[in-house]
């Protein structure tokens, strides 16, 4: 006889519904009619302190469906507005999300617990409030993928498929992804009360903000705190931007109100990872001008936290003057924290001794090689780290024809590196060899969307979740896709 698995007790703590009333919405799970669990993140469960058991379970299923509101939730859709493209729209919030609750994890930490495609909410505006399978997954994978990689991330807890139809392009499985996040706090967030001027909520936001995740700056004067918040948020994107970067990923949709206050990615959308180096690769469909390709999104990080600390202005001093000159001077800072952050991972992924000028040159002459031949981002620098250890072979291999060239800039590698065993691991160690190669995370959503097969689905993440440790086994997915395909490849805004 089976134990029987009691339903999951969930301690929240939902100070999003506490401390900021009328920021938000109440509002409840649309509910799904035969739903089905695709996935369960048991390791992230058990990291909040979720019994993952009960969560697999029939009670766990419901509540993850949205077709029960466990005991202590408090589900509401945050208000929030949003620069998409460059235009402000003055509402958004979520239109097809709730904040189910937030929870302590095992480490302390604050976390959110959110749905995604839970149905229609006052924010919807002409949309169904609803997600399709393919997109939840695509967040499941990309999520698990980044933070594998060890870059700050919403994660998702589950996938559950609805039962229901989505209309897009055509009827498509509906799907829910429940999404951990350290807060959905957005820039968005900030703008919206900013645009109607409401200075108390925007203080209420602030403050909330800062408790949450700058509580240093609680015991700094007023004059020092926002402006406190505006830096500690441009040092976090900085960073974040620069990790994305070193890694080829192109987010795809940074408007405003997809960009957090905590400094993790959020919102996989039409996102993607650059295969062959080249500053202008675009995949989204829906980025006709380029705006968000690859090479523009340190510029466009900054021009988001420029909203950022328009929206603050108010706060920063009472003396406009004197808060419009502070938040310009935080917001130049951007470029060195950048600046910084990338050369400290040049040094590392080149295995460099340091991160002087020739170092710096020499970085920037491998991406120039790589741009001038189309070649692979991520095994370029894997195959280096091979290179470190002793055996060339493998890199020379993929330059192909370009070898003489790398030869030469090999030669000036070998006077500024310390190769050796112990340099080569280093380097492997920031430079995956796996990541989700555009045709691989294609196949697993048409395997799981056509043909109700997850295994390509679940044989990914099992991939993905140690990217830096070759396998011969998992070969093929170090591969890049055949150059046609990656010419061609388009992603869709996950709606
Ligand atoms: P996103 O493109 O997912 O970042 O979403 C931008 C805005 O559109 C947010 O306010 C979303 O809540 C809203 N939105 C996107 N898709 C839908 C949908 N299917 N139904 C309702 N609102 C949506
Ligand atoms: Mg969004």
């Amino acid at each position: 006889m089976s134990a029987q698995v009691s339903a999951p007790q969930i301690q929240f703590d939902n100070s999003y519904a506490r401390d900021l009333v009328d920021l938000y919405v109440d509002w409840q799970p649309a509910g799904s009619p035969r739903p089905q669990l695709i996935r369960l993140n048991t390791v992230l469960a058990e990291e909040l302190g979720l019994d993952a058991q009960a969560m697999a379970s029939p009670a766990g299923l419901a509540l993850l469906a949205g077709n029960q509101v466990p005991a202590g939730a408090h589900p509401l859709a945050q208000a929030y507005a949003g620069h998409q493209f460059g235009h402000f729209s003055p509402q958004l919030g979520d239109g097809r999300a709730l904040l189910l609750g937030e929870v302590i994890d095992t480490q302390g930490c604050r976390r959110d617990i959110a749905f995604k495609g839970s149905g229609r909410t006052p924010f919807s505006r002409g949309g169904d409030g609803l997600a399709a399978l393919g997109p939840v997954l695509r967040e499941y994978l990309l999520g698990e993928a980044m933070h594998a990689l060890g870059i700050p991330t919403t994660r998702a807890l589950a996938a559950v498929a609805t039962g229901g139809q989505v209309m897009r392009d055509r009827l498509l499985p509906g799907a829910i992804l429940c999404r951990v996040a350290a807060s959905h706090l957005r820039v968005g967030t900030f703008e919206f009360f900013a645009a109607r001027q409401d200075e108390e909520k925007l203080r209420r936001l602030a403050d909330y903000a800062i408790h949450r995740h700058d509580p240093a700056l609680i015991e700094l004067p007023e004059s020092e705190r926002y402006a406190g918040l505006l830096d500690a948020v441009i040092r976090r994107q900085a960073a974040l931007i620069a990790q994305w970067m070193g890694v080829g990923f192109i987010h795809g949709v940074m408007n405003t109100d997809n960009m957090t206050i905590s400094g993790e990615t959020i919102d996989y959308g039409p996102c993607a990872f650059m295969e062959h180096y080249d500053p202008q690769t675009v995949f989204s469909s829906i980025d006709r001008g380029g705006r968000y390709a690859f090479g523009n999104q340190p510029k466009i990080a900054q021009w988001n936290l420029a909203r950022f600390a328009e929206s603050l202005l108010p706060l920063i001093a009472t003396d406009q003057d004197r808060a419009h000159e502070r938040a310009l001077a935080l917001l130049h800072s951007f470029v060195p924290h950048y600046e910084r952050e990338w050369r400290a991972l040049q040094q590392a992924k080149l295995g460099l001794k340091g991160q002087g000028e020739a170092e710096l040159a020499l970085a920037a002459d491998f991406l120039a090689l790589l741009q001038s031949h189309a070649l692979d981002y991520t095994l370029a620098h894997r195959r280096l780290a091979d290179a470190a250890a002793g055996n060339e072979a493998p890199l020379r291999q993929l330059f192909g024809t370009a070898e003489p060239e790398l030869q030469a800039w090999l030669s000036r590698w070998y006077e500024l590196t310390q190769h050796g065993d112990a340099q080569a691991k280093a380097m492997r160690r920031v430079n995956p060899i796996y990541i989700p190669r555009n045709h691989q995370v294609e196949a697993a959503l048409t395997a799981a969307v056509e043909a109700s097969d997850f295994a390509p689905f679940e044989r990914l993440l099992e991939v993905l979740a140690k990217p830096f440790e070759e396998r011969a086994e998992d070969a093929a997915y170090a591969e890049p896709a055949a150059a046609s395909v990656t010419a061609c490849y388009k992603t869709f805004c996950g709606t």
